[in-house]
């Protein structure tokens, strides 16, 4: 959705500056902006799709395992939904990823207990996930990882190696923050727009369409439906004998 809407915008724009531009800039001028416009949307594609690789090397699948996929969730702990997430992947018997925010991870710590007990993998997800954050210093973004870094690493007693940006946003700053912090960016492959607070149906059926083994899917804790979108996945994964597994399970060979 997004791309097309920014293709569509460039190609609005390219289409003035080719077919107008000429009459005020001249030939050169057009050209000159024109190239302008394509470095800039090259820019704007790179930081926005995390599998570009442009900036940082991502994890966003693994097609050799087809029997599995792994189920990531963004923007948690929620202190109501999240404890009723992880009674529905122990009913069904599945394993998953949270990409927590520091502060709410804090705040919630009894909860990223459970999750450790019970097979789950914790990463990092910034500690205010400020829709700032792309836009801040490098220092200030990696004082935030560092922060929920420890706490998570509090938790879970072994190093927090996987992290993943807001907004699945990276550019120089993020990826210089980053440097020899030793951590694995986590992208994905299916991105289920779950935040829409669309039917469950819905936003399950808009998985299930491109969803293959080695799959990386996205989703929230903090979406409206998600329960009823996640058991529904739950549901198909076990009828069609695709096991959900953590990014590290994923991740093997
Ligand atoms: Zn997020």
């Amino acid at each position: 959705m997004l791309s097309l809407f920014f293709t569509t915008i460039v190609f609005t724009l390219l289409s003035a500056v080719v077919f107008i531009l000429p009459l005020s800039f001249g030939v050169k001028g057009a050209v000159f902006i024109a190239l302008l416009l394509i470095g800039l949307s090259v820019m704007v594609w790179a930081s926005t799709n995390i599998r570009s690789g442009v900036y940082l090397k991502t994890i966003n699948s693994n097609p050799r395992h087809i029997n599995e996929v792994a189920i990531t969730f963004d923007d948690g702990p929620d202190g109501d939904q999240t404890p009723r997430i992880l009674d529905l992947l122990e009913k069904y018997d599945a394993k998953a990823t949270f990409f927590v925010i520091g502060r709410k991870a804090k705040e919630n710590l009894p909860v990223l207990n459970r999750m450790v007990q019970k097979g789950h993998i914790i990463g990092n997800h910034s500690y205010g996930h400020s829709n700032w954050f792309p836009f801040k210093t490098v220092q200030t973004i990696r004082r935030e990882i560092l922060e929920t870094r420890a706490i998570i690493e509090q938790v879970i007693k072994k190093p927090n190696s996987y992290f993943r940006p807001p907004f699945g946003i990276l550019n120089p700053n993020i990826a210089r923050a980053l440097a020899n912090l030793d951590f694995l960016t986590v992208g994905w492959t299916i991105r289920s727009l779950d935040t829409q607070n669309e039917e469950a149906k819905i936003v399950f059926n808009r998985i299930i369409k491109k969803m293959k083994g080695g799959d990386i899917i996205l989703l929230h804790d903090t979406s409206k439906n998600i329960l009823g979108i996640l058991e529904k996945l739950l549901v198909y994964l076990s009828d069609n004998e695709i096991k959900a597994v953590t990014i590290d399970e994923l991740m093997k060979d």
